[in-house]
């Protein structure tokens, strides 16, 4: 019985700040990749295209340099973070104007790992930790359905499941078990959710518990392991 756990690790390394772009950056203060180094000249703010004043980041909307200058100020003043919320107030826009000043971090390393502790895979997701992304991985890493493992865990696995029903690449997935790991599925998943307790409950198969030791199988908790030891790499990665 083969079996495999995936699980993400936040390991933030600088990456373009276009959402999903996987092009590496020039040099290592550029905020872009040489493919978007022309959004460097845009306004930071999410909602503006206008173009930047020089030398900031955002356009000559004193609402959006006020955001500005709040964020360089951070941790010296409070006074311009009340100003600009009582700019923003008077122009009848009380909601946040969502940026993001600095270097942008890829979202996370995803780690494909046997419960003996061996990586077999590891993928970087740039923009979030989407079901498509996990299902393409795993696609990667097991390109056949032969080479699938016949137990995955998974701590989103209920959502992936729902995510790969009714697409084309569902038969592939179809002789694996989906599992969500013991302990997670405990504190998470137990109360109220049929669907999840009916699919991806390793109580459920037997084979996975061993009445004599009284411990499961697999280490479903591998990845938080190799987690654990690979965080302490982060300065090198
Ligand atoms: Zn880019
Ligand atoms: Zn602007
Ligand atoms: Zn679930």
């Amino acid at each position: 019985m083969t079996c495999a756990v995936t699980e993400s690790v936040s390991i933030g390394c600088p990456s373009c700040s276009m959402h999903n772009c996987t092009l590496p950056l020039p040099n290592t203060k550029a905020c872009f990749c040489l493919a978007h180094a022309d959004q460097a000249t845009i306004c930071t703010i999410y909602s503006c295209t206008a173009p930047t004043q020089e030398g900031c980041q955002t356009c000559s909307d004193p609402l959006h340099q006020a955001k500005e200058e709040d964020y360089c100020s951070a941790g010296k003043s409070c006074g311009l973070l009340t100003q600009w919320q009582q700019l923003a107030y008077l122009r009848g826009e009380p909601k946040l104007l969502n940026t993001q000043f600095g270097r942008h971090c890829m979202h996370n390393e995803q780690l494909l790992v046997h419960p003996c502790g061996v990586i077999i895979g590891h993928s970087t997701f740039y923009g979030s930790e989407a079901l498509t992304w996990v299902m393409d991985f795993l696609l990667k890493v097991f390109p056949t359905m032969a080479s699938m493992p016949l137990v995955l865990f998974f701590d989103n696995n209920c959502s992936l499941l729902w995510h790969i029903a009714n697409r084309v690449v569902a038969p592939h997935f179809a002789q694996t078990a989906l599992l969500v790991d013991i302990f997670h599925f405990k504190n998470h998943h137990s109360h109220g959710d049929t669907f999840c307790g009916t699919h991806c409950n390793a109580s459920t198969y037997p084979k996975l518990y061993d009445p004599i030791t009284k411990w499961w199988v697999f280490n479903s908790s591998i990845c938080k392991q190799s987690n654990t030891w690979l965080r302490k790499y982060q300065g090198q990665l």
